[in-house]
């Protein structure tokens, strides 16, 4: 079962009172884009067995939008955070290298 918590309203609860609303932290591109860059950003997704991070929005609750860093294998939570922030932050970045050291780090936008 995964559990997230809501970082604005402290709210915990299972995944349905959430929704979510896939990758976190896409490489937006300007009206100078390229078709490929245009087409990576519509179509390309990871989906590692792994580490990943999300977007979803507390549906059931303040409605807000945020990210969550969280293991796809075995639902284990690192943090969730505010969705207007563009960089990870640290204390997320610490946990999931304390937990997975073996993660790669790829460059987020
Ligand atoms: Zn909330």
């Amino acid at each position: 079962m995964l559990i997230l918590e809501c970082p604005y309203c402290s709210v915990k609860g299972e995944e349905t009172e959430f929704h979510g609303g896939g990758e976190a932290h896409l490489k937006r591109y300007g009206p100078s884009s390229n078709d490929d860059e245009f087409h990576d950003y519509l179509f390309a997704r990871e989906n590692p067995k792994g580490v990943h991070f999300e977007r979803w929005r507390h549906v059931n609750g303040c409605g807000k939008w945020f990210h969550a860093a969280r293991d796809t294998m075995t639902l284990e939570v690192f943090g969730t955070y505010s969705a207007q922030t563009s960089d990870i932050p640290q204390e997320i970045k610490d946990k999931v290298s304390a937990k997975r050291p073996d993660w790669k780090w790829r460059e987020f936008s």
